[in-house]
């Protein structure tokens, strides 16, 4: 069994959604089909909730022209007129739903996580109905199924954690009769429903995330994620030009460089591969022909593989002089990142147990407001707090590599020749990566750097021993 997951852009347009439609029917049965909203829809979804919600109906009207044309576009792909009028009724039903939450968020006169979670829902909904119908066009058995009656969640409407012994239960009764009755099934990617049975979200660009958990539930024998690029690349190609395609990876490389900014795959995705050793393999709807990445367990490693940058961060330190013992502060701010459902990325002790340096997602309001949460929380425990906002984490990474005091002392003489501020390090004792924390504004130049240092001289090497095999993204789209 093979889950398949098509991101916005893989589905952007009647052509794209043919094409991918093509890709998934392409694999051996039994299959599911995971599909994102088209590209710009949950964009223009969001914009059209918040204009209903400040009573702004050329805003909202706007927005929701863009959502209707896209799907129009795609609905006029579908020839068999019995296919494109099915498709019809169930994307014109789900956008009356779509129409009429929006009334009620005008009413409110305010945007609910809850509400915003179920009119974002509407551009998966759409888009899996427009996939499947365009599987029938195309001759082959397919449903379309909506995952606020598949994957349970916890309810933290925007970014939900899943149930997977649930999640397994419901793709037992609902997902595989169908497959078992011959249809490709087409899912939506990104939701969930919460424990009141309300629509729930995984988070921005959680189709991925859906597509592992659907792969864990139903036992799946390997899920690919297509996307716009061929592969995870060495670095964010749209940041690093000469960033190239890395053929293996393990799921601990993987998830650092998930959780460290590459946006190819959302943080959580790789989770529920690894408890079942489902191989996770990373491919491109623009050149379907290319061989991908492919994540595993264990993957040869000997090397920094690739760069990463998480932008939008904030460094807290916490010093506490006068403390016997750092244990209550630290519990304390644990506590108070938990209830407010703040992140925390990284964390590291000084040696004199006087001081914890905290990396934390960025939260509303700032630094000033993070500050004032904690002194109201660790008033009677004399804790200096200091804030730095615009803050990145650098991470390379590569399993053995990282650990390495070369591969350190090589991350900083480049930083220092660079002249990038390190506000802080960490290699981590799984060696698998390397974390500087450094200033927004030096991330891009950072990355840049390491990626000339660790990655360019490796692959000069292997492309003068085997020239094709490791072929420039840009040579791979020019090829496209
Ligand atoms: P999809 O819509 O298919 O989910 P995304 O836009 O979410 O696609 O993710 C793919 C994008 O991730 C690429 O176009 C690329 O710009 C970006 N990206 C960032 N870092 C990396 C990386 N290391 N490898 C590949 N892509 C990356
Ligand atoms: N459509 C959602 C988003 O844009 C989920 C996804 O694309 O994975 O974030
Ligand atoms: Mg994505």
């Amino acid at each position: 069994m093979i889950v398949l997951k098509f991101g916005g852009t893989s589905v952007g347009s009647a052509a794209r959604v043919r094409e991918a439609a093509r890709i998934a029917l392409s694999q051996p049965a039994p299959r599911v089909a995971v599909v994102s909203a088209a590209s710009g829809v949950t964009n223009a979804l969001l914009e059209a909730a918040r204009a209903a919600a400040r009573g702004d109906r050329t805003a909202r009207a706007a927005a929701v022209l863009v959502i209707h044309d896209k799907h129009d576009e795609i609905l006029g792909g579908i020839e068999s007129p019995l296919q494109r009028k099915l498709a019809w009724n169930v994307v014109n039903e789900v956008q009356n739903v779509l129409d009429a939450t929006l009334d009620e968020v005008e009413e409110a006169g305010g945007l609910s996580d809850a509400f915003s979670d179920r009119i974002v829902s509407t551009g998966e909904k759409c888009l899996a109905t427009l996939m499947a119908a365009t599987m029938r066009d195309l001759g082959h058995e397919a449903e379309a199924v909506f995952t606020d009656s598949i994957i349970a969640t916890d309810g933290r409407h925007g970014s939900a954690r899943p149930d997977r012994a649930r999640t397994r239960e419901h793709a037992e009764h609902l997902v595989q009769p169908l497959l078992e009755a011959g249809n490709t099934v087409v899912a939506t990617g990104f939701i969930g429903f919460g424990p009141d049975g309300a629509t729930t979200t995984l988070g921005r660009g959680g189709s991925d995330y859906s597509a592992t958990l659907l792969g864990a539930a139903l036992d799946a024998d390997e899920v690919q994620i297509w996307t716009d690029v061929p592969g995870v690349l060495s670095a964010d190609p749209r940041a690093v030009t000469s960033a190239r395609v890395v053929p293996e990876i393990s799921y601990d490389e993987a998830q650092e460089l998930a959780h460290f900014g590459a946006k190819v795959l959302h943080p959580r995705t790789i989770r529920p591969a690894v408890a079942l050793d489902i191989p996770v393999r990373i491919l491109s709807t623009f050149l379907p022909n290319e061989p991908g990445t492919v994540v595993m367990r264990e993957a040869p490693s000997d090397r920094i593989k690739a760069v990463t940058a998480l932008k939008g961060l904030i460094l807290m330190t916490l010093d506490v002089p006068e403390l016997e013992d750092l244990a209550p502060a630290a519990s304390a701010v644990f506590r108070v990142m938990h209830e407010q459902g703040v992140e925390i990325l990284n964390v590291s002790q000084a040696s004199s147990r006087r001081r914890m340096t905290y990396i934390v997602d960025a939260v509303t309001g700032g630094c000033a407001n993070l500050q004032l949460l904690l002194e109201a929380n660790l008033d009677d425990l004399e804790a200096t707090i200091t804030c730095h906002e615009h803050v990145a984490v650098l991470a390379a990474v590569g399993s053995g590599a990282a650990g390495t005091a070369a591969s350190m002392s090589r991350m900083l003489t480049v930083l220092n020749r660079e002249k990038v501020r390190v506000l802080a390090l960490n290699q981590q004792t799984s060696s698998v990566a390397m974390i500087s924390v450094v200033d927004e504004c030096d991330a891009a130049r950072a990355v840049a750097a390491l990626h000339d240092a660790f990655i360019r001289p490796v692959v000069a090497t292997s492309r003068a021993r085997r020239p094709r095999r490791t072929a420039l993204l840009s040579e791979s789209l020019r090829v496209g």
